[in-house]
Protein backbone atom coordinates (compact mmCIF):
# COMPACT_ATOMS: atom_id res chain seq x y z
CA UNK A 1 0.00 0.00 0.00
CA UNK A 2 2.89 2.74 0.03
CA UNK A 3 2.30 3.05 4.23
CA UNK A 4 5.50 1.94 6.05
CA UNK A 5 5.33 -0.95 8.52
CA UNK A 6 6.21 0.85 11.81
CA UNK A 7 7.75 -2.63 12.85
CA UNK A 8 10.91 -2.05 10.26
CA UNK A 9 11.27 1.38 12.36
CA UNK A 10 11.23 0.14 15.99
CA UNK A 11 13.93 1.91 17.91
CA UNK A 12 14.39 -1.27 20.32
CA UNK A 13 14.84 -3.82 17.76
CA UNK A 14 17.51 -1.16 16.28
CA UNK A 15 19.45 -1.03 18.99
CA UNK A 16 19.13 -4.73 19.22
CA UNK A 17 20.75 -5.30 15.56
CA UNK A 18 23.12 -2.41 16.82
CA UNK A 19 24.52 -4.31 19.68
CA UNK A 20 24.50 -7.12 17.36
CA UNK A 21 26.48 -5.56 15.08
CA UNK A 22 29.02 -4.33 18.23
CA UNK A 23 29.76 -7.72 19.12
CA UNK A 24 30.42 -9.10 15.19
CA UNK A 25 33.13 -6.67 14.89
CA UNK A 26 34.58 -7.33 17.93
CA UNK A 27 34.56 -11.01 16.70
CA UNK A 28 35.95 -9.51 13.54
CA UNK A 29 38.42 -7.79 14.93
CA UNK A 30 39.20 -5.12 11.90
CA UNK A 31 37.77 -3.03 9.65
CA UNK A 32 34.65 -3.31 7.30
CA UNK A 33 33.50 -1.76 4.33
CA UNK A 34 30.27 -2.83 2.93
CA UNK A 35 29.31 -1.33 -0.22
CA UNK A 36 25.63 -0.70 -0.69
CA UNK A 37 24.29 -0.37 -4.66
CA UNK A 38 21.39 1.67 -4.26
CA UNK A 39 20.52 5.41 -3.70
CA UNK A 40 17.42 4.45 -1.68
CA UNK A 41 19.68 2.42 0.41
CA UNK A 42 21.66 6.05 0.58
CA UNK A 43 18.76 7.95 1.42
CA UNK A 44 17.58 5.99 4.39
CA UNK A 45 20.90 4.97 5.73
CA UNK A 46 21.29 9.18 5.31
CA UNK A 47 17.54 9.92 6.97
CA UNK A 48 17.77 7.50 9.61
CA UNK A 49 21.61 8.85 10.53
CA UNK A 50 22.11 5.03 10.52
CA UNK A 51 25.79 5.82 9.76
CA UNK A 52 25.89 7.51 13.43
CA UNK A 53 24.63 3.79 15.05
CA UNK A 54 27.12 1.71 13.30
CA UNK A 55 30.26 0.42 15.67
CA UNK A 56 34.05 1.48 15.15
CA UNK A 57 35.53 0.29 11.85
CA UNK A 58 32.55 -0.28 10.04
CA UNK A 59 32.19 1.66 7.29
CA UNK A 60 29.25 1.84 4.73
CA UNK A 61 29.81 3.82 1.28
CA UNK A 62 27.66 3.85 -1.81
CA UNK A 63 28.34 2.05 -5.34
CA UNK A 64 26.53 2.39 -8.65
CA UNK A 65 23.13 2.92 -7.47
CA UNK A 66 22.03 5.93 -8.49
CA UNK A 67 20.87 5.31 -12.31
CA UNK A 68 20.57 9.24 -12.99
CA UNK A 69 24.39 9.63 -12.16
CA UNK A 70 25.38 6.95 -14.09
CA UNK A 71 23.56 8.06 -17.41
CA UNK A 72 26.47 8.87 -19.63
CA UNK A 73 26.93 12.46 -20.74
CA UNK A 74 26.29 11.70 -24.26
CA UNK A 75 23.36 9.78 -23.49
CA UNK A 76 22.03 13.25 -21.88
CA UNK A 77 23.31 14.88 -25.58
CA UNK A 78 21.21 12.56 -27.02
CA UNK A 79 18.05 13.27 -25.37
CA UNK A 80 18.84 17.12 -25.88
CA UNK A 81 19.55 17.06 -29.85
CA UNK A 82 16.44 15.14 -30.11
CA UNK A 83 14.20 17.50 -28.26
CA UNK A 84 15.83 20.16 -29.69
CA UNK A 85 15.27 18.77 -33.55
CA UNK A 86 11.40 19.22 -32.59
CA UNK A 87 10.54 15.88 -30.81
CA UNK A 88 8.57 15.42 -27.69
CA UNK A 89 10.89 13.96 -25.68
CA UNK A 90 9.17 12.44 -22.55
CA UNK A 91 11.56 11.26 -19.24
CA UNK A 92 11.62 10.81 -15.26
CA UNK A 93 11.82 14.42 -13.52
CA UNK A 94 14.89 13.36 -11.89
CA UNK A 95 16.76 13.53 -15.78
CA UNK A 96 15.73 17.18 -16.38
CA UNK A 97 18.47 18.51 -14.37
CA UNK A 98 21.49 16.16 -15.67
CA UNK A 99 24.07 18.04 -17.32
CA UNK A 100 24.85 17.19 -20.59
CA UNK A 101 28.16 18.74 -22.25
CA UNK A 102 26.36 21.48 -22.82
CA UNK A 103 22.84 21.46 -22.18
CA UNK A 104 20.37 19.86 -19.98
CA UNK A 105 16.69 18.74 -21.05
CA UNK A 106 16.05 21.78 -18.73
CA UNK A 107 18.28 24.28 -20.54
CA UNK A 108 16.66 22.82 -23.69
CA UNK A 109 13.26 23.02 -22.28
CA UNK A 110 13.90 26.60 -21.90
CA UNK A 111 15.20 27.17 -24.83
CA UNK A 112 11.38 26.14 -26.29
CA UNK A 113 11.90 22.53 -26.85
CA UNK A 114 8.92 20.27 -25.40
CA UNK A 115 10.36 17.96 -22.50
CA UNK A 116 7.81 16.69 -20.71
CA UNK A 117 8.02 14.92 -17.31
CA UNK A 118 6.26 11.23 -16.80
CA UNK A 119 5.88 8.68 -13.85
CA UNK A 120 6.49 5.64 -16.61
CA UNK A 121 7.29 4.41 -19.89
CA UNK A 122 2.94 3.86 -20.41
CA UNK A 123 2.67 7.36 -19.53
CA UNK A 124 5.18 8.39 -22.31
CA UNK A 125 3.26 6.11 -24.56
CA UNK A 126 0.04 8.06 -23.86
CA UNK A 127 1.36 11.33 -24.79
CA UNK A 128 2.17 9.38 -28.45
CA UNK A 129 -1.15 8.56 -28.65
CA UNK A 130 -2.56 12.13 -28.18
CA UNK A 131 0.40 13.78 -30.59
CA UNK A 132 1.04 13.40 -34.17
CA UNK A 133 4.26 14.93 -33.64
CA UNK A 134 7.39 11.76 -32.79
CA UNK A 135 7.65 10.72 -28.79
CA UNK A 136 10.84 9.63 -27.61
CA UNK A 137 11.07 8.62 -23.99
CA UNK A 138 14.34 8.87 -22.75
CA UNK A 139 14.29 5.59 -20.42
CA UNK A 140 16.84 5.73 -18.15
CA UNK A 141 17.22 3.56 -14.85
CA UNK A 142 18.12 0.12 -13.43
CA UNK A 143 15.91 -3.48 -13.98
CA UNK A 144 13.11 -1.73 -11.86
CA UNK A 145 12.30 1.05 -14.58
CA UNK A 146 13.82 -1.61 -17.38
CA UNK A 147 10.83 -4.07 -16.90
CA UNK A 148 8.22 -1.77 -16.98
CA UNK A 149 9.66 0.22 -20.48
CA UNK A 150 9.82 -3.60 -22.10
CA UNK A 151 6.04 -4.19 -21.00
CA UNK A 152 5.41 -1.37 -22.97
CA UNK A 153 7.29 -2.41 -25.83
CA UNK A 154 5.61 -5.23 -25.74
CA UNK A 155 1.51 -4.06 -25.95
CA UNK A 156 2.14 -2.48 -29.40
CA UNK A 157 2.51 1.01 -28.65
CA UNK A 158 1.76 4.09 -30.84
CA UNK A 159 3.71 4.05 -34.38
CA UNK A 160 5.15 7.90 -33.45
CA UNK A 161 6.64 6.41 -30.39
CA UNK A 162 10.46 5.32 -29.84
CA UNK A 163 12.71 5.10 -27.08
CA UNK A 164 16.09 6.05 -26.26
CA UNK A 165 17.41 3.97 -23.71
CA UNK A 166 19.60 4.44 -21.22
CA UNK A 167 18.91 1.67 -19.08
CA UNK A 168 21.46 -0.03 -17.00
CA UNK A 169 22.10 -3.29 -15.79
CA UNK A 170 23.30 -3.63 -12.35
CA UNK A 171 25.66 -7.14 -12.12
CA UNK A 172 28.22 -6.39 -13.96
CA UNK A 173 28.96 -3.07 -12.50
CA UNK A 174 28.98 -4.83 -9.54
CA UNK A 175 31.53 -7.11 -10.65
CA UNK A 176 34.04 -4.13 -12.06
CA UNK A 177 33.67 -2.19 -8.86
CA UNK A 178 34.33 -5.74 -6.96
CA UNK A 179 37.51 -6.00 -9.25
CA UNK A 180 38.59 -2.26 -8.59
CA UNK A 181 42.14 -2.26 -7.15
CA UNK A 182 41.51 0.62 -4.62
CA UNK A 183 38.29 -0.22 -3.79
CA UNK A 184 38.43 -2.65 -0.60
CA UNK A 185 34.85 -4.14 -0.17
CA UNK A 186 34.42 -6.71 2.13
CA UNK A 187 30.65 -7.20 1.66
CA UNK A 188 27.86 -5.98 -0.84
CA UNK A 189 24.37 -5.27 0.62
CA UNK A 190 22.66 -5.54 -3.21
CA UNK A 191 19.23 -3.89 -3.94
CA UNK A 192 16.16 -5.21 -2.84
CA UNK A 193 13.80 -3.65 -5.78
CA UNK A 194 16.06 -4.74 -8.55
CA UNK A 195 16.01 -7.95 -6.78
CA UNK A 196 12.17 -8.30 -7.24
CA UNK A 197 12.90 -8.60 -10.53
CA UNK A 198 15.53 -10.47 -10.72
CA UNK A 199 15.83 -12.58 -7.79
CA UNK A 200 18.31 -12.81 -5.16
CA UNK A 201 19.33 -16.13 -7.68
CA UNK A 202 20.76 -13.96 -10.15
CA UNK A 203 23.67 -12.66 -7.25
CA UNK A 204 25.19 -16.50 -6.94
CA UNK A 205 27.17 -16.65 -9.81
CA UNK A 206 28.40 -13.16 -8.51
CA UNK A 207 29.51 -14.18 -4.99
CA UNK A 208 30.55 -17.49 -6.61
CA UNK A 209 33.04 -16.00 -8.70
CA UNK A 210 34.34 -13.12 -6.85
CA UNK A 211 34.01 -14.84 -3.19
CA UNK A 212 32.33 -11.48 -1.79
CA UNK A 213 29.11 -11.66 0.90
CA UNK A 214 26.04 -10.69 -0.99
CA UNK A 215 22.50 -9.82 1.05
CA UNK A 216 19.78 -8.55 -0.57
CA UNK A 217 18.36 -6.24 1.68
CA UNK A 218 15.61 -3.68 1.72
CA UNK A 219 14.83 0.10 3.03
CA UNK A 220 13.62 0.42 6.27
CA UNK A 221 16.11 1.06 8.95
CA UNK A 222 15.64 -2.42 10.31
CA UNK A 223 16.36 -3.80 7.17
CA UNK A 224 19.52 -2.33 6.89
CA UNK A 225 20.62 -3.30 10.04
CA UNK A 226 19.56 -6.65 9.80
CA UNK A 227 21.46 -6.87 6.13
CA UNK A 228 24.76 -5.56 7.80
CA UNK A 229 24.39 -7.95 10.58
CA UNK A 230 24.21 -10.56 7.84
CA UNK A 231 27.04 -9.25 5.83
CA UNK A 232 28.91 -9.08 9.33
CA UNK A 233 28.43 -13.06 10.17
CA UNK A 234 28.88 -13.83 6.91
CA UNK A 235 32.49 -11.95 7.42
CA UNK A 236 33.50 -13.44 10.55
CA UNK A 237 33.32 -16.72 9.31
CA UNK A 238 34.96 -15.82 6.46
CA UNK A 239 32.07 -17.61 3.93
CA UNK A 240 31.23 -15.86 0.41
CA UNK A 241 27.52 -16.26 1.63
CA UNK A 242 24.74 -15.11 -0.61
CA UNK A 243 21.67 -14.01 1.99
CA UNK A 244 17.99 -12.50 1.27
CA UNK A 245 17.56 -10.18 4.30
CA UNK A 246 14.05 -8.83 2.73
CA UNK A 247 11.97 -11.98 2.28
CA UNK A 248 9.02 -9.93 2.14
CA UNK A 249 9.64 -8.53 -0.98
CA UNK A 250 12.55 -10.68 -3.22
CA UNK A 251 12.04 -14.16 -3.92
CA UNK A 252 14.71 -16.60 -5.33
CA UNK A 253 13.77 -16.10 -9.15
CA UNK A 254 11.88 -13.12 -8.80
CA UNK A 255 9.35 -11.70 -11.22
CA UNK A 256 9.79 -14.30 -13.61
CA UNK A 257 6.64 -12.45 -16.46
CA UNK A 258 8.71 -9.29 -15.76
CA UNK A 259 12.34 -10.87 -16.16
CA UNK A 260 11.60 -12.64 -19.33
CA UNK A 261 9.94 -9.62 -21.19
CA UNK A 262 12.64 -7.77 -20.22
CA UNK A 263 15.20 -10.09 -22.05
CA UNK A 264 13.14 -10.30 -24.85
CA UNK A 265 12.93 -6.67 -25.54
CA UNK A 266 17.01 -5.86 -24.15
CA UNK A 267 20.05 -6.94 -24.99
CA UNK A 268 23.27 -6.39 -23.15
CA UNK A 269 25.85 -4.06 -24.37
CA UNK A 270 29.41 -2.58 -23.05
CA UNK A 271 28.27 0.65 -22.00
CA UNK A 272 30.24 3.66 -19.96
CA UNK A 273 28.58 4.10 -16.94
CA UNK A 274 29.15 8.34 -15.97
CA UNK A 275 32.43 8.89 -14.63
CA UNK A 276 33.34 5.29 -13.34
CA UNK A 277 34.34 3.00 -16.37
CA UNK A 278 33.32 1.36 -19.64
CA UNK A 279 31.21 -1.78 -18.39
CA UNK A 280 31.05 -5.01 -20.57
CA UNK A 281 27.18 -5.75 -20.71
CA UNK A 282 26.08 -2.86 -18.21
CA UNK A 283 24.02 -1.49 -20.85
CA UNK A 284 20.59 -2.10 -22.42
CA UNK A 285 20.08 -2.29 -25.68
CA UNK A 286 16.80 -2.76 -27.91
CA UNK A 287 16.84 -6.50 -30.15
CA UNK A 288 16.69 -6.57 -33.06
CA UNK A 289 13.11 -7.23 -33.49
CA UNK A 290 12.38 -4.08 -31.49
CA UNK A 291 14.61 -2.01 -33.31
CA UNK A 292 11.66 -0.43 -34.91
CA UNK A 293 10.98 1.41 -31.61
CA UNK A 294 14.83 2.47 -31.07
CA UNK A 295 15.20 6.76 -31.44
CA UNK A 296 18.75 5.95 -32.53
CA UNK A 297 17.66 3.59 -35.35
CA UNK A 298 14.85 6.33 -36.58
CA UNK A 299 16.13 9.44 -36.10
CA UNK A 300 20.23 10.67 -37.21
CA UNK A 301 21.33 11.75 -34.14
CA UNK A 302 24.85 12.78 -33.92
CA UNK A 303 26.79 13.64 -30.97
CA UNK A 304 30.42 14.18 -30.34
CA UNK A 305 31.14 11.45 -27.49
CA UNK A 306 34.25 12.70 -26.85
CA UNK A 307 33.53 16.52 -25.82
CA UNK A 308 33.60 17.61 -21.95
CA UNK A 309 32.84 20.27 -20.07
CA UNK A 310 35.93 21.41 -17.71
CA UNK A 311 34.17 22.26 -14.93
CA UNK A 312 32.66 18.74 -14.95
CA UNK A 313 35.77 17.63 -14.96
CA UNK A 314 36.54 17.97 -10.93
CA UNK A 315 33.95 16.79 -10.35
CA UNK A 316 34.16 13.20 -8.32
CA UNK A 317 30.87 11.77 -8.99
CA UNK A 318 32.14 8.55 -10.29
CA UNK A 319 34.78 8.05 -7.48
CA UNK A 320 32.02 8.38 -5.09
CA UNK A 321 30.18 5.92 -7.32
CA UNK A 322 32.60 3.77 -7.29
CA UNK A 323 33.18 3.49 -3.66
CA UNK A 324 36.42 5.57 -3.75
CA UNK A 325 35.49 9.19 -1.94
CA UNK A 326 32.58 10.26 -0.34
CA UNK A 327 30.73 13.86 -1.67
CA UNK A 328 32.49 16.15 1.13
CA UNK A 329 35.93 14.98 -0.46
CA UNK A 330 34.55 17.38 -4.00
CA UNK A 331 36.11 20.77 -3.77
CA UNK A 332 32.52 21.74 -5.65
CA UNK A 333 30.35 20.28 -2.65
CA UNK A 334 28.04 22.49 -1.64
CA UNK A 335 29.62 25.82 -2.69
CA UNK A 336 29.87 25.58 -7.06
CA UNK A 337 27.90 22.56 -7.00
CA UNK A 338 23.86 22.70 -5.48
CA UNK A 339 20.84 21.20 -6.03
CA UNK A 340 19.74 24.37 -7.79
CA UNK A 341 22.74 24.36 -9.94
CA UNK A 342 24.36 20.97 -10.16
CA UNK A 343 27.52 20.38 -11.72
CA UNK A 344 27.98 16.59 -11.49
CA UNK A 345 24.80 14.10 -11.49
CA UNK A 346 24.90 13.23 -8.22
CA UNK A 347 23.55 16.49 -7.14
CA UNK A 348 20.80 15.97 -9.29
CA UNK A 349 18.56 13.42 -8.56
CA UNK A 350 16.97 12.35 -5.00
CA UNK A 351 19.03 9.07 -5.02
CA UNK A 352 22.23 11.01 -5.54
CA UNK A 353 25.09 10.86 -3.11
CA UNK A 354 26.11 14.54 -3.18
CA UNK A 355 22.73 15.32 -3.10
CA UNK A 356 21.31 13.62 -0.10
CA UNK A 357 24.74 14.26 2.05
CA UNK A 358 23.87 18.04 1.13
CA UNK A 359 19.94 17.15 2.14
CA UNK A 360 20.72 15.70 5.31
CA UNK A 361 24.08 18.25 6.58
CA UNK A 362 27.01 16.65 5.37
CA UNK A 363 28.37 13.18 6.36
CA UNK A 364 25.07 11.49 7.30
FE1 LIG B 1 30.11 16.13 -8.68
FE2 LIG B 1 28.82 18.09 -7.48
FE3 LIG B 1 29.08 15.80 -6.26
FE4 LIG B 1 31.19 17.36 -6.62
S1 LIG B 1 29.43 17.80 -5.35
S2 LIG B 1 31.09 15.16 -6.92
S3 LIG B 1 30.71 18.28 -8.60
S4 LIG B 1 27.96 16.15 -8.15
Amino acid sequence: SGEPDLQFRDPEKAEQLTDKLEALMDDIDGRVTIMHVCGSHEQAIAKYGLRSLLPDGLTIRMGPGCPVCVTDMPEVDEAVELAEDGKIVATYGDMLRVPGTEKSLDDAKADGADVRVVYSASEAAEIAEEEDREVVFFATGFETTAAPTAAVLTADPPENFSILSAHKYVPPAMEVVAELPDTDVDGFLAAGHAATITGYGLFEEFVEDYEVPTVVGGFEPIDILFGLAQLLEFIRDDEPGLANAYQRCVTEAGNVPAKEAMWDVFETTTGEWRGIAEIPDANLVLREEYKQYDARERFDIDVDTTSSNPLTEECLCGDIMAGKADPDECELFGEECTPQDPVGACMVSSEGPCKIWLEYGGQP
